[in-house]
């Protein structure tokens, strides 16, 4: 490993440590060490938000991971953008694309085999999702199709997916695919520039189940979004199953043309809502059998409780009781998983107010509140208010009338438009979900931590 590599690595766990897995991936992931010396240390981030970020609230931990080895604890730290910026580097898919070349046509992806049917938990809030799966699979010509599958990260879409996927392997002979919406666009995109369509095509035309996640990619990509009407009406004549899952319900989905939305609506569609204390319990008991340590019923309760919001958290606190179980060699019990987790839902345990986003948005665009509470319309305003009245939907859940009452009596449509346009953009737009990503760090980081832990 080459040096510079090895010395972060060795800065980035500690910082991990202190952090948390979650800003931590938000904010280290595509960083590097270009260079030190005993005076300055360069970091490589992959754009400008990150920067400031770190700046802002890393200089201190940085300069003392780095400053160790140089016996220096007044080191600068220089930030700059790496060259190929944020391409790439903050991709949402969790999907690695291993797949060399876009038309090797046998190798579609690396499916992870864990993600069965059988280990899915079922409950009140992915029951619906879960049956129509079964439905679609088993029937050659079920009552509705396609399936379009909407909801938050985390809640199960791509393990149901892949669930069928491997199930369909595993009981019939027929060609299921599975994909996600970039890698279908990947390939597209190839095929385009090598002059491959008609091959393209072809290929779609022979696949019984298509099972295509993240549709919310193709957001905002009007050509690619052509095309791909067109392999679905292909399908659909000829009656093949098709499976959706996206971030977002199709009217919801930035910048998607009419006839395809339409399309995504054509069949069932249902939402995966957060599983609820039970649920989640549940998932916790099995995904906990998986490892090789003994978790207690009450650890796996206090996790169930602490974690509400998505299930990959859930099972990154599995995983990181059990590492620190095997390596500090310690018993696993209520009293490990308050210190080792504390990192973890301490930032999800803010008591929000309206005011810290208010102030953060204020600050940020220099505008006063007068003028956010305004109905100026001039976009140095309106653009602020808007980001504003999705961040208080995103972090207080109010509802669009709420919102309306709160700016100038604006309309309950008015605020439903607003807050669209805004996830659009962040559906889109990279460096735009940094930096939204950012103001919601900050806003989190200003409020008080809740009075009960
Ligand atoms: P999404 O695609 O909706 O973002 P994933 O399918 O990737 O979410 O799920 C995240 C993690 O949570 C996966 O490891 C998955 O196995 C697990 N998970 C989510 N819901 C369930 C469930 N109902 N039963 C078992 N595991 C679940
Ligand atoms: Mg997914």
């Amino acid at each position: 490993m080459e040096f510079y590599t090895k010395v972060w690595d060795n800065v980035l766990q500690d910082i991990r440590g202190k952090v948390g897995p979650l800003r931590f991936n938000l904010w280290f992931k595509n960083t590097r060490l270009e260079s030190f010396d005993d005076n300055c240390a360069n970091i490589l981030v992959p754009n400008v938000f990150t920067q400031v970020w770190l700046q802002e609230n890393f200089s201190n931990v940085l300069r003392e991971g780095i400053g160790k080895l140089v016996n220096n604890n007044d080191l600068n730290i220089k930030f700059s953008i790496s060259k190929n910026g944020e391409d790439g580097n903050v991709s949402t898919t969790n999907i690695p694309l291993t797949v060399k070349k876009a038309d090797d046509n046998k190798n579609y992806l690396p499916l992870n085999r864990n993600l069965k049917l059988e280990n899915f938990v079922v409950g009140p809030n992915n029951r619906l999702a879960y049956t129509a799966t079964l439905e679609i699979i088993k029937d050659k010509y079920p009552s509705f199709n396609p399936l379009f599958i909407h909801g938050s990260v985390g809640v199960g879409k791509t393990h149901i997916l892949q669930g069928a996927w491997n199930r369909m392997k595993e009981e019939q002979n027929i060609n299921a695919v599975y994909m996600p919406a970039e890698k279908w666009t990947n390939e597209f995109i190839y095929s385009l520039q090598k002059g491959k369509m008609e091959a393209f095509r072809q290929k779609f035309r022979n696949v019984d189940i298509f099972l295509i996640d993240d549709v919310h990619f193709l957001s905002n990509k009007q050509g690619v979004q052509e095309e791909f009407l067109h392999t679905f009406n292909a399908l659909h004549e000829l009656s093949k199953r098709i499976i959706f899952a996206s971030d977002a319900h199709p009217k919801m989905i930035g910048q998607l043309k009419e006839n395809l939305a339409s399309r995504f609506m054509s069949g069932m569609i249902t939402k995966i809502d957060k599983p609820d204390y039970a649920t989640r319990l549940l998932i916790l008991r099995s995904k906990a059998a998986k490892f090789d340590v003994h978790f207690p019923e009450e650890v796996l309760e206090f996790v169930a409780e602490k974690f509400d919001e998505n299930v990959r958290e859930v099972e990154s606190a599995l995983t990181t009781l059990s590492a620190h179980a095997k390596f500090d060699e310690r018993k696993i019990d209520l009293q490990l998983a308050n210190e080792v987790l504390g990192e973890f839902f301490h930032a999800e345990r803010k008591i929000i107010k309206i005011n810290e986003i208010e102030t953060a948005v204020l600050s940020y665009f220099n505008i006063s509140r007068n003028e956010l509470h305004s109905s100026k319309k001039i976009k140095s305003i309106s653009f602020p208010r808007q980001i504003c009245m999705y961040l208080i939907k995103t972090l207080l859940d109010w509802s669009y009338q709420q919102i309306g009452n709160y700016f100038a009596s604006k309309k309950h449509s008015t605020v439903m438009f607003a807050i669209k346009k805004v996830k659009e953009q962040i559906d889109s737009d990279k460096q735009f979900k940094l930096f939204i990503d950012t103001l919601i760090e900050k806003i989190k980081k200003d409020s008080p931590l809740h009075p009960d832990i």
